[in-house]
């Protein structure tokens, strides 16, 4: 941690950087503004932070955090709310900035062990990495920036010749659309030398998922493990769209959206959901499955689909996805009681998995030591937080997404182009160094190597 200030204290004052503030817009939470507080009042009252074996908090790291995607998602809502002057008074938006902070200098503290040697935090490390483009929005610090550049320099790399590196447990799909739709946001906020190369990495990789997984016939990206790697697709070539205005993007995608709705989509239950595929549920016993990080993560696709194409037809899709999760996963806390909690699934032999859940015997499923995690509660605030947002700033949609597309998610007087060019000529040389060592990191571990495709 203290080199990466360090080296951010240098690079601001090389670059002569202005650092610029988050926007303050006003969005009033008026859909699933009830459900938004309480979870978030949950979140922040009784899962910050996580502890560790004697007891002490490990600040930055949320409990119940099981796949690492609250270091993932929280900086995002809780800079959003930072900076919204709609949100709380000046105490409540001062808590929201520090605990993103301390969020992001949790994950700059992981990619600091990472690269010094430190393999047991390599998942985590990478799973939380995005973060930083929240922390770059908010902040206009060039450490993050840096970072970020020579993640998608190794990250180019790594797809070209072992395209899932995420993991077993993520398809090449989610690992495709998730890449892809964070080098465009990155070249999003970027918008200058650095951007323009993440946006071609982004398209590049996007573009790839779909020579090697588009299947024109079934008109579906295949296979998919998980539902909710059609959520990160969509994210992916909703961002590829607003980049481009290529209309290939969207009509995978519109298909995408019909294959789902027509084959997934439960039309006998009146509170509908989508089912997971059949050939890859993990426990057969508990009958199919319904989860959070499907409808949550498909909701957030039709939202950039809104932020791209100015059509509300897909906020009614992104509302039919928050209904049903609204309405069927978020109950009581059960280990909060009285306190709000979204479930991660929902199984056709056991309904919402707290009713069987046991510490002891967590036979619900293997994956995870609780029926919820931390990080898909941020993710639907987010999504929550982005349709009233759209709803009520529609005027400023469609807009073009990447390294050329209009600045609307930074304020006004951020910082002159000239100074951020020179900040971004300054930092150009460091991302290879770091993307070097990075590799170097990467290459030299156990797993590192290639395994085959699935
Ligand atoms: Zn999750």
């Amino acid at each position: 941690m203290r080199s990466c200030k360090t080296l951010s204290l240098v690079l601001v004052v090389l670059a002569l950087v202005v650092a610029f503030p988050a926007a303050g817009r006003c969005v009033v939470l008026n859909e699933y503004g009830d459900l938004f507080d309480a979870v978030l009042s949950n979140l922040v009252d009784n899962y910050a932070w996580e502890l560790d074996e004697q007891g002490r908090p490990i600040v930055g790291n949320w409990d119940r955090d099981e796949m690492y995607d609250s270091t993932l998602f929280a900086p995002d809502i809780l800079y959003r709310l930072a900076a919204d002057p709609d949100f709380g008074d000046e105490t409540v938006r001062a808590q929201m900035r520090t605990l993103a902070r301390q969020t992001v200098n949790y994950e700059m503290g992981l990619l600091t062990r990472y690269l010094l040697g430190d393999d047991s935090v390599k998942l985590e490390a990478f799973a939380g990495a995005p973060c930083l483009i929240d922390a770059l929005r908010a902040s206009g610090d060039w450490i993050y920036n840096l970072i970020l550049a020579g993640a998608m320099l190794m990250v180019r790399d790594i797809v070209s010749q072992e395209p899932n590196f995420l993991g077993e447990y993520m398809g090449y799909v989610c690992a495709y659309g998730l890449v892809g739709y964070y080098a465009l946001s990155f070249a999003d906020v970027e918008k200058h030398l650095t951007g323009q190369m993440a946006e071609e990495i982004g398209l590049q990789i996007l573009n790839l998922a779909v020579q090697r997984h588009w299947v024109e016939e079934d008109g579906r990206f295949w296979p998919i493990y998980n539902l909710y790697e059609d959520g990160w697709m969509l994210m992916g070539l909703a961002y590829a769209y607003g980049a481009t205005g290529n209309e290939e993007y969207k009509n995978m995608a519109d298909l995408v959206m019909d294959e789902i709705d027509t084959n997934l989509w439960d039309a006998q239950n009146p509170g509908g959901g989508y089912w997971e595929y059949g050939p890859y549920m993990y426990k057969p016993e508990l009958g199919r499955w319904k989860k959070l990080s499907t409808h949550e993560r498909i909701a957030r696709g039709m939202l950039h689909w809104f932020e791209v194409t100015g059509d509300p037809a897909y906020l009614d899709q992104a509302r039919k996805m928050l209904d049903y999760t609204r309405d069927n996963l978020c109950v009581e806390d059960c280990y909060q009681p009285g306190r709000i909690m979204c479930y991660h699934h929902w199984t056709e032999v056991t309904g919402l998995p707290h009713v069987v859940s046991d510490e002891s015997d967590p036979r619900y499923d293997p994956y995870y030591p609780h029926p919820f995690c931390t990080g898909c509660n941020f993710n639907l605030l987010i999504d929550i937080y982005l349709l009233n947002k759209f709803v009520q700033e529609s005027g400023n949609y469609p807009r073009r997404i990447g390294a050329c597309g209009t600045v609307v998610s930074v304020a006004a007087g951020q910082g002159s182009a000239a100074g951020a060019s020179a900040a971004g000529a300054a930092v150009l040389a460091l991302p290879a160094l770091c993307a070097a060592v990075l590799k170097r990191r990467y290459r030299g571990r156990p797993g590192g190597g290639r395994r085959s495709q699935p």
